[in-house]
């Protein structure tokens, strides 16, 4: 057994037997030629084949793929008239009085080159279009046809990198996913594997392709991006039970997608998904979110090697906030500390770091990097439904510092005529023991509470989160957790601020009945689960 990790650019899991991709990767040989007028026409001639070909590829794809997508050929098809491009192969010819393969080759190498040598990360994914578009040409040179998988049944295709255009020829009908050695996320391929809702894993190494052969068994995991070769028996039934849960949950999704989250009496709740980055709204609206319940802003700190800037939190929070289209989108403020540890924080190692610096605390003691975060968050609210909400709270007096950052923050904004949403929602994290008890003091000072059970689990039962030695002390359902919720449910509607769950135990069916019987108001769970839930939400009837 043989396991390989790569990125999962299409969620689908695949069980099958390799296929790989073959293709005529004859090496372009250089060969002196008299008549370059002649090997300028025979250039022309391919040129006009191959924009058939791909006037015919670009016919398929928009069936299969849709015209956004279809579009990429219509661009290869004027690459293949790009001034540059020609002049560069037509110059190669006549200075070097060589065949048109090689001016081809040559000048494929050199601008794949440059265009993998730019920062922007989708002009480097150019290099494969320029690469496509000349192993075409190449080929046509050669009068001949690339060279097309003929599959009898379905397979997992494996190969090193695969073009745009080879992705569209295979026959989607016998691809059960595509794995490549190489490749990039942004790439075309990927965002046609995507679209054509096949599995699909990209970059999994160069040792990957040594090991995969013809026939081999394989097992493709487009979530976690995991390609396991000659799997055990073991690990092929947990494979096969995760896809058949997929399966069952995609089924369940084309059902309840576009209805209402109400129980068979007519109460209704709203339901969110959790998200860990941009990059998570996607799964947000694929499985029906009705907003963000809690975006998790420390991956954009996390993944930085110096404090991001205002403007970078302001890129990202927008465009969340724009492509969930006026959704509410909860932006909570930097959480780290404890688990998450940041070295260019610099924080002092601690003995008990769950109890220690982190969170709100860092923020009200470092105000310089809760306020760019804030004029980020404020600046991005003109693009939405924004809600903010902050962590950790354990007093009212940490709470009114944090609403005075925020009026200083928006007094700025509006001096500098920099637009934001007067009507922003804050609010705050019920995620510790203090804050629940205190809820009827904190509830008039904020627009919602969002309870993280996560922490008021570990904090209201003393059970480190991170220790699994604790897991059978661990008791998620333990009536004082459920109590405190509820004790917050009822000050947050005396109040008039609104309530949710955003901790794991949002996603526990067998609570939901007892979490909409206290009046919670949003459940926010990981994408997966809104689907589940509406369905629990559903068949409930809180009238009996
Ligand atoms: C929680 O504590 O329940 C929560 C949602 O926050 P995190 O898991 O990020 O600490
Ligand atoms: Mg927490």
């Amino acid at each position: 057994m043989i396991k390989c990790k790569g990125k999962g650019v299409y969620g689908a899991i695949a069980i099958g037997n390799v296929s790989l991709f073959k293709r005529q990767d004859e090496p372009v040989r250089r060969i002196h030629v008299e008549d370059v007028a002649g090997e300028f026409a025979r250039f022309e001639d391919a040129k006009a084949l191959a924009t058939e070909q791909l006037a015919e590829i670009y016919e398929k794809a928009l069936k299969e793929v849709g015209e956004t997508h279809a579009q990429i050929f219509e661009v290869h098809m004027m690459m293949l008239e790009d001034d540059d491009y020609n002049d560069s192969i037509t110059n190669i010819i006549k200075t070097q009085s060589v065949n048109a393969e090689f001016a081809v080759a040559t000048t494929a190498d050199n601008f794949a080159s440059m265009f993998a040598s730019m920062e922007d990360a989708y002009m480097q994914a150019r290099a494969a279009d320029v690469r496509d578009i000349s192993n075409r040409l190449i080929a046509c040179l050669s009068e001949g046809e690339q060279t097309r998988e003929e599959l009898t049944q379905k397979m997992v295709i494996c190969a090193d990198d695969l073009a745009p255009s080879e992705t569209v020829s295979l026959d989607k009908d016998k691809v059960l996913a595509f794995v490549t050695a190489f490749g990039s996320s942004n790439s075309h391929t990927a965002i046609l594997a995507r679209n054509m809702n096949i599995p699909a894993v990209i970059g999994v190494g160069e040792d990957f392709l040594k090991a995969a052969e013809d026939g081999k068994r394989i097992l493709v995991d487009g979530y976690t991006g995991e390609v396991i070769l000659d799997p055990d028996e073991e690990t092929e039934s947990a494979m096969r039970r995760k896809q058949e849960e997929d399966l069952r949950g995609k089924a369940l999704l084309q059902e309840l997608k576009g209805k209402e989250n109400v129980t068979l009496d007519g109460t209704k709740v709203n339901i969110f998904a959790n998200i860990g980055g941009v990059g998570g709204v996607g799964a947000a609206l694929a499985n029906d979110a009705g907003g963000i319940g809690l975006f998790r802003s420390e991956f954009l700190y996390l993944e930085s090697t110096d404090y991001p800037t205002e403007e970078q939190q302001f890129q990202a929070y927008r465009k969340v906030l724009e492509n969930m289209s006026g959704k509410k989108v909860i932006i909570r403020t930097l959480d780290i500390g404890a688990d998450k540890q940041i070295d260019y924080f610099q924080l002092d190692k601690e003995e008990n770091p769950a109890l220690g610096f982190r969170a709100i605390r860092i923020c009200l003691t470092r105000p310089e990097i809760f306020k760019t975060q804030l004029r980020a968050l404020y600046r991005a609210s003109a693009y939405g439904n924004l809600g903010i909400m902050f962590p950790m709270i354990t007093s009212v007096s940490e709470v009114e510092q944090i609403l005075a950052i925020c009026e200083e923050v928006k007094a700025e904004l509006k001096a500098a005529g920099v637009p934001y949403d007067e009507q922003t929602e804050v609010g705050i994290m019920i995620e510790t023991p203090a804050a629940a008890v205190i809820s009827d003091k904190l509830a008039p000072l904020v627009n919602f509470f969002s309870v993280g059970t996560n922490d008021l689990t570990q904090y209201t039962l003393a059970i480190d989160r991170q220790n699994a030695k604790l897991e059978p002390f661990c008791d998620t359902h333990h009536e004082a957790i459920l109590r405190l919720i509820e004790m917050a449910a009822e000050n947050a509607h005396k109040h008039g601020a609104w309530i949710g769950i955003c901790g794991e135990l949002a996603a526990d069916t067998t609570l939901t009945e007892n979490f909409l019987r206290m009046g919670i108001d949003e459940l926010s769970v990981s994408a997966p689960f809104v689907l589940p839930l509406r369905d629990a939400v559903r068949k409930l009837d809180l009238s009996k």
